[in-house]
């Protein structure tokens, strides 16, 4: 049996480029005959708020879309994403930084003064500090004085563990994509006050809920690097990928929860229908 996942976070208005991912995952997993669920991906504390999920599951039913009941909802399984860390951590794979924001953009501008430094696939440098090479004792006493931290995968030690890794793409460049997680550098896997990041929580999720294939737009389709080492390093199985097109702006620019012109809720209260909204994404 299939399983489909829609994965919004609660951070905003959904807008058109939702809609595409949700009605092609609801389409997709009616085709083969497959189930459909839906995760609120709500760990950032900060920037998600209930009356926006609210809003999301209204959007959605609008739409048309029908999911499983319950709903899972990031937030309520902090511990699930706390075991996996845990596991990464007594396997050496992971390091705490002490560096904050702003450091690391000292750092960064110190290196690319001396030339260029390395960006991720969503143009962030690299991390360029040395916390993996902080003496035990040191690091021991940092945490024990309750100072801020991010943990960081040791990427060149996770990679040693593993062979080369791929995934099978339905999506855009359909076909075995070869992955590629040393792009990402030592990606952040969780913060002291925050027991996950996006790329852990997501992993786990997939593999706790079943899910063989993941629909999402191609703005992800690199992190999916990152997804199949978390996979491979804690055992867990790949499902199948499809990375759609993105719907842009009439500058060609990435949609934003923030502009309201092609947020859903504002597209229904002037009067457009749900077969709008698909003619709309090019469904
Ligand atoms: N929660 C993510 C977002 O709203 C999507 C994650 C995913 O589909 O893997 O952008």
């Amino acid at each position: 049996m299939t399983v489909f996942r829609f994965a919004p976070s609660p951070n905003g208005h959904l807008h058109l480029g939702h809609a595409l991912s949700a009605l092609l995952n609801h389409e997709m997993a009616r085709a083969s005959g497959g189930r459909l669920i839906l995760r609120i991906e709500d760990i950032d504390a900060t920037r998600c708020r209930p009356e926006y999920e609210a809003a999301i599951l209204e959007d959605l039913a609008w739409l048309g879309l029908a999911w499983e009941e319950p709903v899972r909802r990031q937030s309520e399984h902090l511990d699930d994403y706390r075991a996996a860390l845990a596991r990464l951590e007594r396997r050496g794979l992971v390091y705490p930084g002490f560096e904050s924001r702003a450091e690391i953009a000292r750092l960064v501008a110190a290196r690319e003064a001396a030339g260029p430094w390395p960006r991720d696939p969503d143009g962030a440098p690299l991390y360029p500090g040395a916390a993996r090479e902080l003496a035990p004792e040191v690091r021991a006493r940092r945490l024990a004085a309750g100072e801020p931290y991010a943990l960081r995968l040791d990427m060149a030690a996770a990679l040693a563990r593993v062979g080369p890794l791929a995934w099978e793409e339905t999506g855009l460049q359909a076909g075995r994509v070869a992955a590629a997680p040393e792009a990402w550098g030592d990606v952040v896997l969780a913060r002291k006050e925050t027991p996950t990041s996006y790329h852990l929580a997501v992993v786990v999720d997939d593999a706790l809920q079943g899910v063989s294939h993941v629909v999402r737009g191609e703005d992800l389709f690199w992190s999916t690097s990152v997804h199949r080492l978390l996979q491979a390093l804690l055992g867990l199985p790949a499902p199948v990928y499809h990375h759609h097109r993105l719907i842009r702006d009439a500058d060609g620019r990435k949609l934003a929860k923030s502009t309201r012109a092609t947020a859903l809720r504002e597209l229904r209260a002037q009067g457009l229908t749900p077969e709008d909204v698909r003619r709309m994404v090019g469904l």
